[in-house]
This record gives C-alpha cells, structure tokens and sequence, in this order.
C-alpha cells in the first residue's frame, strides 16, 4: 500500500525514519495563520524559505514531493487529495481507498487530531506515529514521572510540580550524555555555580555565524513582505539563520568550536550591544527540525571528549579576540604561545554539561510539560494579571537600558538569549503585572525559534508563573540582578541603587510591590521565605513610597513614556 509521509514546516530532516518508510512525500506551506498576528519578517521568510528549501533537497534526492501553498492545511488537503485523484494508479493515484497519509506527532497541543479530521473528512487516513525530532518520547515522560499526567485547576495550581533538574538527571542516566560508569562526568550533575559570570570589557565575543541569504530566500521574503504585515526588521539585511539541513551543521560546528568555550562562563551575562554572546543560537534550526537534538548534545560531549578541561579551567578572557580559535591545546596550561591558531580552545566541563542541560534538560522537560499541561496551560494565570503590554514591548521605546536593549534585540533580529527572555522581558511584565497570554503572543509572534509548543511553557509558566507546575517560585527579581549580570544600569538614566521617587529603577519599586500584592499566593511557596522576611521589614512609610512609585511607573510604562 502507498504511503505519503506528510512533514510539517518543524520537521524538516531529510534524514528521518518515517521518510524512509514512505513512498511520497506532502508538504502544505499554509499562510493563513500569519494573517492572524503581525510575526517578525524574519521569523515567516525562515519558515518558508526552509520548507522550500527542504522540498528542493527531497527532490534532489529523488523523492517524490507534493508542495502545496494553500491558505490552510484544509484547503492545502482539498489541493493534494485533487491531485491524488487525478493521478493514474499505477502513478501513485487514488486505489478507491483514497490517500494514506503518514505524520510525526505534531509538537502543537490538539493538532494531530484536527489534522487527522481534516484528513478523514477528505476520505483518507492519516496515520499519527512519535515525533522523532525530540530525543524522548511521552511515554519515556510517563515512566520517569508516575502517576497521573497532572492537571491544572481553574485558579492556575497544578496538582504536581515537575523539577527539571530530576528529569535531566534522569535522561543523562538513560541516554549515557556525559556520564561516566553511572555517575555524571566530573561527579557533580550540574556546575550551574560556574556560569554566572560577566565578562571583562576587553573580551569579546566570536562572530556570529551567518549564512548570506541566497536567491530562495530572497525572493521568500520579498513575497513576505508584500503578503503580509509584519513586525520588527522587515530588511533582509541582517538575516543570518540557517535555511538548510548543511547551513545548519555548518553553524553547530562553527558553535562547538568556537562559541562552547565561553557558552558557560558568560551564559547569563547581558552586554550592550552584543545580543549574542557565547550563545549556540541554534535554537531556530533545532526547532524547525533542520537539527535532531542529539545531534548539538553529541557533538558537544565530543568536543568535551577530545578538548575537555577541569570545571572552570579554562577563561576564555584571557585570551584576545581570536581566543576561541587561537589556543592550541597542547599549549594549554602551561603559558606557552601557540603555533597552531586554527587550534579550538579547551572546553571546560560546565560549558559542555551546562549546553547540555539546556536541551536534554529544558528543552525536553518543556515539551512534555506542554503536553501534560495544555489545554490549561495557555490561560493559566494563577496570579490574576491583566493588564496590556506596555507600548515599549512593540517599539522598544523606553528608558530603561535594560528593557529596550533586549527589545531592540527581538525587533532587530527576532532573538534575544535566554537571561533577556527571563529576567528582563518576562520579569519586567511579571512585576509589571501583565496578562500571561499576551505576553505568549508577543514571544510567539515576535520571535524566530517560537512554536506554541515552546513559548507556552517557558512564557505562562516560566516567565510569568501563571501556573506553578514547573516551579515553586516565579522568577522575579528587582534591578539588582540585572545590575548584577549586565552592564546596562551604569548607563541607564534610571539608579539601580534607589527604589522609589523619580528617577528610582522601576524594576525595584515594581518587585516589591508585585510581592506585596501577591502575598496570598506566593507567601508560603518554596523558597520565598528570605524574600517574604524582607517584605516584613518594611514599615507603612516605605511601602506607601513603594507603591506611589510602582503606580507611576505602571502610568509611565502604559503611556509609553517610561
Ligand atoms: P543557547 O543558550 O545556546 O541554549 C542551547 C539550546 O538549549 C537552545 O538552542 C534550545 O534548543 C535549548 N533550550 C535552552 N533553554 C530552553 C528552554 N527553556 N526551553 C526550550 N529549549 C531550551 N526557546 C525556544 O526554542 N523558543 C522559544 O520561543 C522560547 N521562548 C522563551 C521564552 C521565555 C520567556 C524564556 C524564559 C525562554 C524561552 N526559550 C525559548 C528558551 C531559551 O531562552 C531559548 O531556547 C534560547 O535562548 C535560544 O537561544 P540559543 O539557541 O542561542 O540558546
């Protein structure tokens, strides 16, 4: 019997099993859901201009591909089923039984069963099978968890709160990532202490990789462009992201050699002006499936096999601009100049388990999270915030250094790493007092590597603490942290040092306020006691200033004048 391997616009492996078992090939480029919300340029020309690049690359390779460009996935069906038909049986066409269709469980809550409708409603079948573009399965999930899948209550608590550190052990253990005769590589499972540091001001970081947009890609986003209304950078200049299956293992060797050095030392730090850092950036191919997830995890524990030092070992500030690749490792350690420049630095331990954790930790942790979560996840919101994004999410027109660095970054280059999401773009709304849901939207649309799947998670429960399912504490803080891990308050008209009247950071007055207001809630929740002993040394006096100042800047911020 013919089988159509049908692969959605986040599954593009040439190299999957399911293909393999195929005997054709569907791709539906649907343009409806951009209509819906203004998405970043950048973030719909890489969508499209990978799915049409993949299409090529399955033909060069000799397979047989439908690509369909349809409103929606139903229409895109009615195209395809027509061609079916039309085809003569021996060619592929309709045996009587109409179309049997193969697809990877989509990584969207509710999609394989509407897709699977929209299918039979055609006449044909399709056939859901797990989705090999994540390294474990939910029933991997299941055996690790127990139990019952948790459920989300109507006032947003979670019956179970899963910990990302016990899964992450749990799947080193079963994967053999970095373990040594059963005990983590070094003895500790996580060397987190040792990445929060800022770097010097003459360090500097590796180029970016970038991939020179070629005439597909171009012509993709002209199309964009004219299509649709978009947000942020509508100029191709800048665009860099991988498009193809080769430019994206061209940017995982160019990380692994040059950026994994660093990754861990300065993976909190946030510099003005450098929106990348030592970050893999790899994020968008992963997610659009031109990367397997294993395969980032094993080159990084290759790189620790064949260039690994001691935790710490190795700082990457001491040496000059060309440091990632002009250190020889032989030479490592003993002071002696190199004469091998083409040479990778040593990658110390916590930069290779630290990477690793982000993805067999976070990045799998997120996805069955998700699964278990939805449909609640989305409109959790436990702490009842509902007021609108502030203006400067959209034009980054703000004072504070912070907050329009990291906006400016996302406007720029539909990106920004993982400290400005947590502790600016979503700690600011949090204290801020923003509703969960269109603080999603805003990542969802805003951002290149944000599928439903991902942003959910990380924005409603991570960021925002709609749902105390995955942890116990929200990740809120004042302008010390930010103070602490970036270089922006020394030049931000607003003190840091101060909490209320004019001038005071907002993010201080903000912080104490939101633990004030949410006292009930957040109170008696893990961890939060030091926080809470602080809010009871307070008396009336300071918390009447706090609140004076935390409702002008509220006023400030929704008139776009903060
Ligand atoms: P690196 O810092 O180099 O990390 C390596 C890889 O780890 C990433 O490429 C990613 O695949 C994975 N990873 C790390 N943390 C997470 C996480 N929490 N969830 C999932 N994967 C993770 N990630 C997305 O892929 N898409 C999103 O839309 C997204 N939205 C986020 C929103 C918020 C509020 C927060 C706090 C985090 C979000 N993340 C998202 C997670 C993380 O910030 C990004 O994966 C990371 O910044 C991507 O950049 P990078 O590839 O340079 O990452």
């Amino acid at each position: 019997d013919r089988t159509t391997c049908w692969l959605l616009g986040d599954q593009l492996n040439p190299d999957l099993d399911v293909l393999d078992a195929a005997d054709d090939v569907l791709l539906i480029e649907a343009h409806g859901f951009a209509d819906r919300k203004p998405y970043h340029a950048h973030k719909l020309t890489l969508v499209f201009s990978a799915m049409r690049h993949f299409r090529d690359e399955l033909r060069e390779r000799g397979r047989d591909v439908t690509y369909v460009r349809a409103e929606s996935f139903g229409e895109g069906l009615d195209e395809f089923f027509a061609e079916r038909a039309g085809r003569g049986a021996g060619d592929g066409g309709d045996d009587g039984d109409g179309p049997r269709l193969r697809l990877m469980r989509p990584a969207s809550h509710g999609a394989g069963e509407r897709l699977r409708e929209l299918v039979a409603e055609r006449g044909g079948t399709l056939e859901l099978v797990d989705n090999e573009l994540f390294w474990t399965t939910p029933a991997d999930w299941r055996e690790w968890a127990g139990g019952e899948e948790t459920a989300i209550g109507a006032d947003g608590a979670a019956d179970r709160t899963y910990r990302q550190e016990n899964w992450y052990r749990h799947v080193r253990r079963e994967t053999g990532v970095l373990m040594d005769d059963g005990d983590p590589v070094g003895g500790e499972w996580n060397y987190d202490d040792l990445n929060q540091e800022m770097p010097p001001d003459e360090w500097e970081p590796p180029a970016r990789p970038t991939f020179e947009p070629d005439a597909l890609t171009r012509e993709t986003h002209a199309w964009v462009c004219e299509r649709f209304d978009t947000w942020g950078n509508d100029s191709l200049d800048g665009f860099a992201w991988p498009v193809t299956r080769g430019e994206a293992r061209e940017a995982l060797d160019r990380f692994v050699r040059e950026g994994l050095p660093a990754f861990g030392r300065y993976q909190d730090a946030m510099v003005g002006g450098e929106p990348f850092l030592s970050h893999s950036l790899l994020s968008p191919a992963i997610n659009l499936g031109l990367l397997d997830p294993r395969e980032p995890v094993r080159a990084v524990e290759r790189a620790y096999q064949e260039r690994g030092v001691e935790p710490g070992a190795y700082d990457p500030a001491e040496h000059d601009r060309d440091g990632a690749g002009s250190t020889s490792l032989d030479d490592f350690g003993d002071g002696a100049e190199s004469e091998t420049p083409s040479e990778p630095a040593p990658v110390p331990l916590n930069a290779a388990e630290g990477f690793v954790r982000q993805v067999i930790g976070w990045r799998e942790f997120m996805r069955h999270v998700y699964r278990e979560a939805m449909p609640e996840l989305a409109d959790a919101n436990q702490l009842d915030q509902q007021r609108e994004l502030p203006p400067a999410y959209w034009d980054g027109e703000t004072d504070m250094r912070c907050l329009s660095e990291a906006v400016g970054h996302v406007r720029e280059h539909g990106y920004a790493h993982h400290i400005e999401r947590l502790m600016v773009l979503s700690n600011f709304a949090l204290v801020y007092g923003a509703d969960p849901a269109e603080l999603n939207e805003w990542f969802h649309l805003g951002f290149v590597d944000a599928y439903h799947w991902v942003t959910t998670p990380n924005v409603v429960a991570m960021g925002s603490f709609g749902t105390d399912v995955l942890s116990s504490k929200p990740y809120a803080s004042s302008g010390s942290y930010v103070n602490r891990m970036s270089d922006h308050c020394a030049d931000c008209p607003y003190a840091v040092s101060r909490t209320t009247g004019e001038g005071a950071c907002p993010f201080n007055a903000l912080y104490w306020d939101f633990l004030k207001e949410n006292e009930e809630t957040l109170r008696g929740t893990g961890r939060m006691g030091l926080m809470y002993s602080h809010v009871d040394d307070k008396d009336d006096a300071e918390w009447a200033a706090i609140r004076d100042r935390a409702d002008r800047v509220r006023e400030l911020a929704a008139e776009g004048e903060l």
